[in-house]
């Protein structure tokens, strides 16, 4: 598109012809710092080849021009990368940006993995094989963080997926992957699993409060692979320390204390959780679940994907005891979750 082109889209942007859902920031007069007030002389002023321009008059109409790019404006449009556009022979695409307001990132999501495979295997597998994602964390103890795809394309390390009104989070999330060996025996508790260093913890902590800060990602959005694919996946796996990151960076979610402990008494003397567990309470339990973000279709019956569910969400929110199995605490956990981080 050329740039005298794209003066017009703008003016028919004010007359809803140009089929965008919104139009334009419009601002009273009286509130319009100019940066030079001969432009407000102009009736259709051109775009000019100032970034400081913030102003501009189409007839009656006065519209803000502002640089979305800016940081300052905390509008969930920070963005470090170059502009990527066409380059055509024979036409001029514009070399400066005309930024519209109506956009935002499509990165909603970090997902975080472990590899099962060491460093030199995870960066080989990562690199030359169909998976990939966005950033290999090594486990040296080194600065290194290595950048395999860019966070404006899609990496391949969800797979079939879903969140809460989200599936397929390739699509839409920044993936990480931490080269640890996971669970080395097949067991589902604690000591089946590999520990992740400090120094790998310091480096996935900062390079998640960058990621997240500069796409304006939700708590409830950064989440673990097996929360996405409960039946087919165990990474980060329960040594992950989900709540360290919570207390010690801001990052992800946890649950209020005081409001599990609550639950937990109200729910022990209404419920029996002895086997075997009751339709009502399975169903109630699956319905949480699923109000939460898990895939999880309720059923009033303790099915395999239930199970499964249950166990990703003890690793993620209770690793200590991760057995994939219904009880007090796990139930009053969810609901303190859900009463926190509601959809
Ligand atoms: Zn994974």
């Amino acid at each position: 598109m050329r740039l005298k082109h794209s003066i017009p889209c703008i003016v028919l942007a004010l007359t809803a012809s140009c089929a965008v859902p919104s139009t334009p920031k419009r601002v009273s007069r009286s509130s319009i710092k100019t940066p030079n007030p001969k432009e407000n002389t102009q009736n259709n002023s051109s775009v000019k080849n100032e970034n400081s321009q913030k102003v501009q008059r189409v007839g009656k109409e006065i519209f803000v021009r502002q640089n979305i790019g800016d940081i300052s404006k905390n509008d969930n449009t920070i963005s470090y990368s170059a502009v990527v556009k066409s380059n055509l022979p024979g036409y001029n695409v514009s070399t400066q940006y005309l930024p519209s307001i109506a956009q935002n990132f499509r990165q909603k999501f970090i997902i975080l993995h472990y590899t099962a495979i060491d460093d030199d295997t995870s960066l080989l597998a990562l690199t030359q094989r169909n998976v990939s994602a966005h950033y290999l964390i090594n486990a040296k103890e080194d600065n290194d963080i290595y950048l395999l795809v860019d966070e404006n394309k899609r990496a391949y390390h969800a797979g079939i997926s879903s969140w809460r009104e989200d599936n397929n989070l390739n699509d839409n999330s920044i993936g990480i992957e931490i080269v640890n060996l996971g669970n080395k025996n097949g067991g589902q508790d604690m000591s089946a699993f590999q520990p992740f260093p400090e120094y790998q913890i310091k480096k996935v902590a900062a390079l998640v409060k960058d990621l997240a800060t500069r796409y304006n990602i939700k708590p409830q959005n950064i989440i673990g692979h097996s929360d996405i694919a409960p039946t087919r996946k165990p990474d980060p796996g329960p040594m992950f320390p989900w709540k360290r990151l919570y207390n010690e960076y801001g990052i992800g979610m946890w649950y209020n204390e005081s409001d599990k402990n609550a639950e937990l008494m109200r729910i022990s003397s209404t419920e029996n959780f002895t086997e075997p567990l009751s339709p009502s309470l399975i169903l109630q339990f699956q319905k949480k679940l699923k109000d939460f973000g898990y895939d999880v279709l309720p059923s009033g019956s303790w099915d395999e994907v239930t199970k499964k569910t249950t166990l990703a969400f003890q690793y993620h929110f209770r690793p200590q005891k991760s057995d994939g199995a219904l009880d007090a605490e796990t139930f009053a956990i969810l609901t303190s979750l859900i009463k926190k981080y509601p959809k």
